[in-house]
């Protein structure tokens, strides 16, 4: 009897010791968080990409690079804390069933018109505002804290730029997302400096799986898809 119990106990205490000694510093909805922004950025890049092909206007372009930056530093985040990727190497595919089904209405939506798609892009950043601050307030981890603000900021920048677009056009653009208040607060600040590129280079840097951090475009078409260049193949 005796030795039957020192021998649960064994085993108990195999079981619980590595999980004591490995065990994870972030919660799963700090994890979970993680995977969600990952996604996002992904969605910010493939609208951004498609929006460019449909209508040449040059910031969709430029911001499609500012969000495959911001999807490595994240892709920095899960391999720093060891979380599955849910990113699909494929375009315009996502794990995530509310981030497949925006790409597509994003996409049908902003394929109406030049001003549908900027209307599109301020959009996607109220978006990705909305959930980083949501994640900011209840992060514990400093180095997800730094990264977060770095797309915070990006976002931020990106949102003033769509805005702007619409307001050189004539449109005034309400937000859908953000209140009011947050919404002019962002509107009517100044560009950002520091969206990340020393960090992100640093991060990348101390990555050990380079390959998640290539461009996705890269990873995804086996080539680079240049400035400029039209068409998706
Ligand atoms: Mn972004
Ligand atoms: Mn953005």
């Amino acid at each position: 009897m005796k030795t039957k119990f020192t021998f649960i106990l064994v085993l108990v205490l195999l079981t619980i010791i590595p999980e004591l000694i490995f065990a994870d510093q972030l919660s799963k909805a700090e994890k979970e968080g993680i995977q969600l922004m990952r996604e996002e950025e992904k969605l910010a890049q493939d609208v951004y990409l498609f929006l460019y092909d449909q209508w040449g206007l040059p910031i969709f372009s430029n911001i499609s690079y500012s969000e495959t930056r911001h999807f490595n530093a994240v892709g920095y985040l899960l391999e720093n804390f060891k979380i599955s990727d849910p990113a699909l190497p494929e375009m315009e595919k996502f794990q995530n069933k509310e981030i497949a089904f925006l790409y597509d209405s994003l996409t049908q939506k902003g394929s109406e018109s030049l001003v549908e798609a900027l209307k599109v892009g301020a959009f996607i950043e109220e978006f990705d505002i909305a959930d980083l601050q949501k994640l900011l307030a209840s992060n514990t981890d400093t180095i997800i804290e730094g990264n977060y603000q770095n797309l915070l900021r990006g976002s931020n920048n990106h949102l003033r730029a769509f805005t702007g677009q619409l307001e050189s056009r004539g449109e005034i653009y309400n937000p859908v997302i953000l209140d009011k208040t947050a919404f002019l607060e962002v509107a009517q600040g100044s560009h950002q400096m520091g969206g990340g590129n020393n960090s992100y280079v640093l991060q990348q840097n101390n990555c050990q799986n380079q390959q998640n951090n290539m461009p996705v475009r890269n990873r995804i078409r086996g080539k680079g898809r240049m400035r400029g260049q039209r068409g998706w193949n």
